[in-house]
């Protein structure tokens, strides 16, 4: 017996035998632990010989399958804040913010590779831990179940298929990959409304991943109904800025109003919708956040 579980003493890995490492601005990385170096399993020749009657059959050493699962990690392109982001490490506040959590595990243990399945769709203000649980899934995807996955950011992925169609390269080239990976998870859905073009780039991205019966999970802070939005609740916060009262204006919109109705569509029949509340009084948090940027008067 070997592997990682002999090494639960590391204190360096805790046992897991990797290390994720925290690069600010950079994607989050993992690597072998030190623990790890050289395999005692199999002396580091990544195979095992296993017995079978008189002779030898030469096996791959689950080491091998660390790497895998380590380099499949490392090209999810987790942000280096959420590098350590894990169902564990989620803190749940209540019964609702605990269900959706509880939801988005169960997708990822059930997964599998070889056939469809739905994705989810985590909505609800900054601070309420989305991006975490879209880290988290993806996360336990590559490192549990070896499914090669990725992260992007909506406005880097618009502004990423804007200098595709500019350069030589096609913006096929961009969206190829993202096409093509068994899961891809899409974080602040709407924040860009982007040109009739760069929709229409985003639809098909979507449509092709669905017509070929891959995942996509999606977060965004856009609410579905007019009712859940708790920016109509507080109509006395003035915006002083041309800017400040165009991102206010935005703020009220719905999902489908963001996007467009024909993605809406197509999200629903891709997607479960989690609402995931923020543990405490959002306001305050643009309040603050205001203070910050100049764009609010309290
Ligand atoms: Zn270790
Ligand atoms: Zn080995």
């Amino acid at each position: 017996m070997s592997g990682p579980s002999e090494s639960a003493a590391c204190r360096e890995c805790g046992g897991c035998g990797y290390v994720v490492e925290q690069v600010l601005g950079q994607p989050a990385r993992a690597r072998r632990c030190a623990c790890q170096a050289t395999c005692r399993r199999c002396g580091g020749s990544g195979y095992v010989l296993i017995p079978t009657g008189a002779s030898q059959v030469a096996q791959p050493c689950e080491c091998r399958y660390l790497d895998e699962r380590l380099a499949l990690f490392s090209a999810v392109g987790i942000p280096a804040a959420l590098a350590h982001a894990s169902f564990e490490s989620f803190k749940t506040w209540s019964p609702d913010h605990a269900a959706a959590k509880a939801r988005a595990e169960d997708f990822a243990r059930k997964f599998r590779h070889d056939q469809a399945t739905k994705g989810f769709l985590l909505y609800g203000r900054p601070g309420a831990g989305k991006t975490h649980l879209l880290a988290a899934a993806l996360r336990y995807l590559a490192l549990e179940k070896r499914v090669p996955a990725r992260y992007v950011e909506f406005m880097l992925l618009l502004s990423d298929i804007r200098t595709g169609f500019d350069s030589k390269r096609g913006h096929m080239e961009v969206l190829r990959p993202l096409i093509q990976v068994p899961v891809l998870a899409i974080d602040e859905l709407g924040k860009e409304r982007g040109t009739d073009w760069e929709r229409c780039m985003l639809d098909e991205l979507i449509s092709r991943r669905f017509n070929s019966g891959l995942t996509t999970l999606f977060a965004t802070n856009y609410f579905l109904y007019e009712s859940e939005n708790p920016v109509k609740e507080d109509p006395g916060r003035m915006v002083n800025t041309g800017s400040g009262r165009f991102a206010r204006e935005a703020e009220f919109m719905t999902l489908e109003k963001r996007v467009g109705d024909r993605i809406f569509s197509r999200l629903n029949e891709m997607c479960t919708f989690l609402k995931l509340d923020p543990g405490h009084d959002s306001r305050k948090d643009r309040a603050t956040a205001g203070s910050a940027t100049g764009l609010w008067k309290g």
